[in-house]
């Protein structure tokens, strides 16, 4: 039998795992409404954490941040007709404007919509149209672009298969919506917010995410171009992470973003738009996650240390707290990544191992035991997240003091480590389609069971959209990316096709 916190296993049934990992660290839960979650502190903590440290790439890289309505004229959607063709089937609806309500005959009260809009409202799945259109306005001159808008905001798209952080009804996120002269600028903006994209996934979340570009079937819908980051998650699938997109004029024309250009002549403004999610949430755990819960990296995490302050007697009670308090004190003090060091005092009224076992699946990087004897020995008990759950290690407290930020950081780059060596021994180069067969297994159909098979498979492209789709269907998986970088540009034979091919694209399975 295994010992394991959670249950089942990584191994035993993956996505099952993740539900109670979720569940087992207080993180989200399910609400009553269809494929929208709850977030509770913890995980709302964590995406408090990435909304700072993004908020500060995007402002470094010249955005502002400005607010629009949740709220879409049916009207603008139709402007941009693939854009609306794309978005078609995830969209809730509002149409009317008020209640009536109507007493029964038992005194309970019905509501009946009434008011009905002339004009129906779509909440907003992405903001591109209502954006553009407040660009239109604002737009007259060169001198007034490149345009450079975030918004921090919830949009609405009606997922018919949600699961919690990655993919749900609502969900919270950042649109990027850019307006610039040329199309270099925009093509320049697109790839700029990838890279923040890629450092930030790879620095702040230790997830190593491999940049790239979608193929023409995996387009944003009304995009020239997507980019996009792909992490490989520990049973071996993808998670497109975010989302970078060149939209040339297609918007522009659709909005009306039009300017005076240097020549004195008008021309349509050229657009980007980027965004990332709370699915990155959801990324992050299926990356570090372990058989005993959450893993979070020390520069995301919402407490880095947890102090666990240890009373066998009510008669010590008293001094160790006061311990624990003042080692917090002392640790607050101390500068990580900018901002002071968050540490937690657990002083609930609870069993020392239950309380341990709380942090354990929760993830937080470091727990420090404060015990009677540790206040005589001048030293606290140690145990990082990233080692087994019985191994501590006693340490002076001045030296804990002097070396914590150190252990974080070790933390946070065994983590890294840890994921990049799982991405590496499970993609593959593949050179002909029946090892790509057997290296997805025949049927794509382990999705339930949560089935462990395949990987990142490198291999040389030639085919078209309709082969992609057949492979889709056949063996579930799809084109993840044309990867950055000179590394992939091989010649070669297309796998499936034979056709000429110059660089390697990555297939695989994906949530
Ligand atoms: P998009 O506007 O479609 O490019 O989406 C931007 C990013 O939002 C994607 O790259 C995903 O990481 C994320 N995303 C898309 N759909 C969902 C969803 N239903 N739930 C959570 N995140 C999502």
């Amino acid at each position: 039998m295994s010992t394991a916190a959670i249950s089942p296993t990584r191994a035993e049934d993956f996505p099952e795992w993740y539900q109670q990992v979720v569940r087992a660290a207080d993180l989200a839960e399910n609400s009553e409404v269809r494929g929208c979650m709850v977030i509770k502190p913890w995980g709302y903590g964590l995406w408090e954490n990435m909304q700072k440290q993004l908020d500060i790439k995007f402002k470094a890289t010249g955005h502002q941040n400005a607010y629009f309505p949740l709220l879409i004229p049916l009207s603008y959607l139709e402007k941009e007709a693939q854009h609306a063709e794309g978005f078609a089937t995830e969209c809730a609806v509002v149409t009317h404007h008020r209640l009536e309500a109507v007493k029964q005959a038992d005194g309970t009260v019905k509501m009946i919509p009434t008011g009905e809009l002339a004009e129906p409202f779509v909440i907003r799945p992405t903001s591109e149209t209502i954006i553009g259109a407040a660009f239109a306005r604002w737009v007259e001159s060169y001198r007034d672009l490149p345009l450079l808008i975030n918004q921090w905001a919830n949009v609405m798209r009606w997922e018919m298969r949600p699961r919690l952080f990655l993919r749900t009804a609502e969900f919270l996120w950042q649109e990027g919506h850019t307006a610039h002269e040329t199309a270099e600028e925009a093509i320049a903006e697109a790839a700029l917010m990838h890279d923040v994209y890629e450092d930030f996934m790879r620095n702040h979340l230790a997830i190593p995410v491999i940049p790239g570009e979608k193929s023409e079937r995996e387009r944003f819908p009304g995009a020239l171009n997507t980019l996009t980051v792909e992490a490989m998650v520990q049973d071996r699938k993808a998670i497109q992470a975010g989302t970078s997109h060149f939209l040339g004029q297609n918007f522009s024309k659709a909005a009306n973003i039009e300017f005076l250009g240097r020549d004195n002549q008008r021309h349509f403004a050229w657009t980007t738009s980027w965004g990332v999610s709370t699915r990155m949430i959801g990324t992050l755990i299926m990356t570090h996650g372990d058989d005993d819960g959450v893993i979070l990296p020390p520069r995301i995490s919402p407490t880095q240390i947890v102090i666990l302050p240890v009373t066998p007697k009510p008669d010590s009670r008293e001094a160790v707290i006061d311990a624990c308090d003042a080692l917090a004190k002392t640790l607050r003090t101390i500068q990580y990544m900018g901002e002071p060091l968050r540490v937690h005092v657990d002083k609930r009224d609870m069993a020392g191992g239950a309380k341990n076992w709380d942090w354990i699946k929760k993830g937080v990087p470091l727990r420090v035991e404060i015990g009677p004897r540790d206040i005589t020995n001048r030293s606290v008990a140690v145990a990082r997240r990233d080692k087994g759950p019985k191994e501590k290690e006693f340490i002076g407290k001045e030296e804990f003091i002097r070396r914590a930020d150190d252990i974080l950081d070790e933390i946070q780059s065994v983590l890294l480590q840890r994921a990049t060596a799982l991405r590496d021994s499970n993609t593959k180069k593949i050179d002909n389609e029946a090892d790509f067969r057997a290296f997805f297994g025949t049927s794509g159909d382990n999705e339930s069971k949560g089935e462990i098979s395949g990987g990142f498979a490198l291999v040389n492209w030639a085919g078209t959209s309709e082969d992609e789709e057949r492979l889709q269907k056949e063996l579930k998986v799809t084109i993840r990316c044309i990867p950055k970088g000179d590394q992939y540009a091989e010649e070669g034979a297309c796998f499936l096709t034979g056709k000429p091919s110059h660089r390697r694209v990555i297939f695989a399975k994906s949530y």
